[in-house]
């Protein structure tokens, strides 16, 4: 089946991996809803870059950790598309901190961003789901929604509630025709990965080099970084019908690292 004119909503897709899901739905022919921050300019580029693989591309600034801004960029979509076919809910924020020196407001908004804002955009877009018969929810977790790190409290925390939530939609809407998925990878090279690996070198006592060999990569079985070409493939497989039966699960992207 094509996913070909299907309109996909890709929260914090303005960069790294949710950009990486927004420009491979995009080469499957499929509309996109972008979503996140950044420069007005660059974001406009990025957007117009997505129309050139002949597709429509609109932008909307909601702030994942206000749900009024939520309900309304669904409401946006379904003006200008007239469907939401695909809801990836992909935007995170990271702090690192022992649990004595996590600022409470951090901590607030981490759930806020990383795992409240998927119950906002889902809870809007599943009637559009149900009433056209067909849906997709892929939820970007992580390798830290199975297992724990040191310093990363309410990350872990939320990513966990992800896999949850997760769970519990997909029994909700299971006889819909409409799949909810978790994807879960380990550590890919991107903007809040390399935003971390200062504060983790302070934490631990140790050099930025020994973050990215011994920490981040220590884990990983495989020894490489995972890409977000690799994670974008997981995200459209779990489009395809292929992946009909697939539902209330996740799919790990993580060089072994949970297997250990
Ligand atoms: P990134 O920093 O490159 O991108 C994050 C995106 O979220 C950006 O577009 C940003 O503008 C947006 N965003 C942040 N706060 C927002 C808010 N309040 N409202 C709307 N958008 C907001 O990070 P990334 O590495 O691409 O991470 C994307 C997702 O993948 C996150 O959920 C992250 O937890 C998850 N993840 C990343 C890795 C990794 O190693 N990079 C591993 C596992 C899971």
């Amino acid at each position: 089946m094509s996913l070909k004119g299907k309109t996909a909503l890709v929260t914090g897709s303005t960069s790294g991996i949710g950009l990486g899901i927004a420009q491979e739905l995009a080469t499957q022919g499929i509309n996109i809803v972008m979503n996140g921050f950044g420069d007005k300019g660059e974001i406009e580029q990025l957007r117009a870059a997505l129309e050139e693989k002949g597709i429509k591309a609109i932008y909307n600034s909601a702030d994942m950790t206000k749900p009024d801004e939520i309900t309304a960029m669904i409401e946006e979509t379904i003006k200008e598309f007239g469907t939401l076919d695909i809801l990836v809910n992909n935007a995170g924020i990271q702090n690192v901190a022992p649990v004595e020196d996590f600022p409470p407001e951090k901590w607030d908004e981490i759930i806020a961003i990383n795992m409240s804002s998927n119950f906002h955009t889902t809870r809007a877009a599943i009637p559009h789901m149900k009433k056209q018969g067909w849906g997709r929810v892929i939820n970007i977790a992580s390798v830290h929604g199975l297992v724990a790190s040191p310093f990363k409290s309410a990350y872990v925390t939320a990513k966990h509630g992800v896999l949850g939530f997760t769970k519990t939609i997909a029994l909700e809407v299971a006889q819909d025709n409409i799949t909810v998925n978790a994807i879960c990878p380990g550590y890919v090279l991107t903007p809040l990965v390399e935003k971390q690996i200062p504060d983790t070198a302070k934490a631990r006592g140790i050099s930025e080099e020994e973050v990215r060999r011994d920490v981040l990569l220590a884990a990983q079985w495989t020894k490489k970084f995972v890409t977000i070409e690799q994670v974008a493939g997981t995200a459209l497989f779990l489009c395809s019908d292929y992946a009909e039966n697939i539902t209330g699960t996740h799919v790990s992207v993580d060089g072994g690292w949970s297997a250990a």
